[in-house]
């Protein structure tokens, strides 16, 4: 089992801020912003690359009942989802992380040229 199926059965704690039947959404434990939440379906899908629409759908009306929970909705915040190797994903279990809570920064995201792919 996926340390986030871990999470959802609590065999792991985790500090969790929302909950419903199919999602749940936890403080990651590495936060790289004054909040970062992880956001997640509680059924397992790897990634990005296999979510349904209808998950979709779900998310985005949980995503919007985190983001007014933790009252970041008025001051912005990114919603960011990492996918297979090149994207940087380390929990094999879709999550979307919410961060937020400060300014955040935004610059280059690798040291390739950035018009080289095309
Ligand atoms: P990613 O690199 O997109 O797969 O992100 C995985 C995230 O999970 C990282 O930001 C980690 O800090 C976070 N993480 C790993 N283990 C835990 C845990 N037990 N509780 C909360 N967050 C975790």
């Amino acid at each position: 089992m996926c340390l986030f199926c871990k999470i959802i059965k609590k065999e792991i704690p985790a500090n969790i801020i929302l909950e419903d039947d199919d999602f749940i959404a936890f403080h990651d434990i590495n936060p790289k912003a004054p909040v970062h939440i992880l956001a997640i379906p509680k059924k397992h899908v790897n990634s990005f690359n296999e979510v349904s629409s209808s998950t979709m759908s779900g998310m985005t009306n949980f995503i919007q009942k985190v983001t007014n929970e933790v009252k970041i909705q008025e001051s912005g915040y990114r919603i960011i989802t990492n996918i297979g190797s090149d994207g940087g994903q380390e929990v094999g279990h879709l999550h979307f992380h919410i961060l937020g809570g400060a300014k955040l920064k935004w610059g280059h995201l690798s040291d390739a040229d950035p018009k080289g792919h095309f």
